[in-house]
């Protein structure tokens, strides 16, 4: 279950130092065979090893990587370390631990798709995790690891750390390299993708931490053994980050396929005797919620598709009986709509309703109606907006609606009973009986 690949070394003191990562054998061996193999080759084992992005999507990052143009041209590779999503924090662990790793791993993927300009686009928040980075890209550059002709060969690439102002959005790629440009972080329209116009209108490679300092790991155990690990579909390790009601949240790295019982309860404890997990999050607060009747599905890819949600950032909240949906609910729809850049409408409204829709369900003054009227909001919102944003607070809103329906009507009747008279005030929005009227 517990497999250590990413962070077999994790807490070998210093090991954010260039003497202990080069002692521990980095940026030896398979730097040197790497930046030795045509471009092309190197790509092919990408694909070949079955990586799928870390960050949230989950695209082949071989893939991703063949899709850059071939020739001479003013190619970039960014890092997303811009690490938002609610309940992930497993790339803050590694890029403080262990920054070595992934800045090998941005040199051998920059050679791989000929980009001669790499950033590492670390959310404002992590401000210590950045200045670890900085101080390991410094001595990476001045020992000839990162710069010109690195370590004698023809491959030259020099690398910055860029440090967000700490918004949600600039999590998404395209929002990310406006802010990257030094814009407001709004999402672009795609296409055009990266690959073809990303940073500075140039082809651009965005991949996650995680991702990217898995590449040197799969370089040294070779293509082929490294997709034996895991599940068809889903292979290698992972990280995961559990949070919420376990006894022992944090930063595990497990085998891809591990039943998601053997995360919650055998890695983070599960919840407090006498608990039961009520519902998850099986890939950080954008993903539709499973139930404790889920918990013996293989925590991978495709099955966690098959099952109506996604795997997401690898982020596990684990929500127990003494919560109430609705709290949770209105917590996350409370997020996102702090967080929507207000660009296009279903998102901007879609979750400024909800969240008002939710607090009438908490004050007594909604209906059985407001429910259905929430669930059609969310699935307005599905597929009709710009970015992921909006989508990441329809799906769980939507599914937490459709699996705990009664536990909604429920409280909804209770805060009726407890404020008999909420339903004669006016509504605390004049907008809101019009904005029903539309709705239904
Ligand atoms: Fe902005 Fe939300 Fe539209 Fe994304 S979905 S562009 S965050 S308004």
């Amino acid at each position: 279950m517990s497999q250590k690949l990413i962070f077999r070394d994790i807490d070998e003191p210093g090991l954010n130092t260039l003497d202990v990562y080069r002692a521990r054998g980095g940026y030896g061996d398979v730097l040197r065979k790497a930046l030795a193999t045509p471009r092309e080759a190197l790509v092919n084992d990408l694909k070949a090893s079955g990586l799928r992005g870390r960050g949230g999507a989950g695209f082949s990052m071989g893939m991703k990587a063949s899709f850059m143009p071939k020739g001479q041209m003013d190619k970039y590779l960014v890092c997303n370390a811009d690490e938002s999503e609610p309940g992930t924090f497993k790339d803050r662990e590694l890029m403080q631990k262990n920054p070595h790793l992934l800045i090998e791993g941005m040199v051998i993927a920059s050679y791989a798709i000929g980009a001669t300009k790499a950033f590492i686009f670390i959310r404002g928040e992590y401000a210590e995790q950045a200045d670890v980075l900085e101080a390991a890209v410094a001595e990476a550059r001045a020992a000839g690891l990162v710069g010109d002709r690195i370590l004698g060969t023809d491959h030259s690439v020099d690398l910055w750390v860029h440090r967000g102002a700490g918004a949600y959005i600039c999590g998404e790629e395209t929002a990310l390299l406006d802010s990257l440009e030094g814009k407001r972080g709004n999402p672009r329209l795609k296409p055009p993708f990266p690959a073809n116009q990303g940073l500075y209108q140039g082809p651009t490679l965005i991949n996650n931490v995680e991702t990217l300092a898995t590449v040197p790991l799969i370089l040294e155990l070779g293509a082929d053994e490294y997709a034996k690990i895991g599940v068809e579909g889903s292979t290698g390790t992972k990280l995961v980050s559990i949070s919420g009601n376990v006894k022992r949240p944090g930063n595990y790295e497990i085998e891809l396929g591990t039943p998601a019982r053997e995360l919650i309860y055998g890695l983070a404890g599960g919840p407090e005797d006498g608990r039961e997990v009520k519902l998850w999050f099986p890939g950080g607060s954008s993903s539709p919620v499973l139930t404790k009747d889920d918990l013996d599905l293989p925590y991978d890819f495709d099955t966690l598709a098959k099952a109506g949600s996604m795997l997401g950032s690898g982020a596990i909240i684990v929500v127990d009986d003494t919560n109430s949906v609705v709290d949770v609910c209105l917590w996350l729809a409370e997020f996102y709509r702090h967080e929507s850049c207000g660009k296009c409408t279903p998102c901007r409204e879609g979750t400024n309703w909800t969240v008002k829709m939710l607090e009438r369900i908490q004050s007594g003054v909604a209906t059985p109606m407001d429910l259905d009227i929430m669930a059609s909001v969310q699935t307005q919102i599905m597929g009709n907006c710009l970015c992921v944003l909006g989508d990441a607070m329809a799906m769980p809103v939507g599914s937490m609606v459709e699996k705990f329906r009664d536990e909604f009507e429920e409280h909804l009747e209770r805060a009726r009973m407890a404020n008999p008279f909420a339903a004669d005030e006016p509504p605390s929005d004049p907008a809101l009986p019009l904005v029903q009227g539309a709705l239904v």
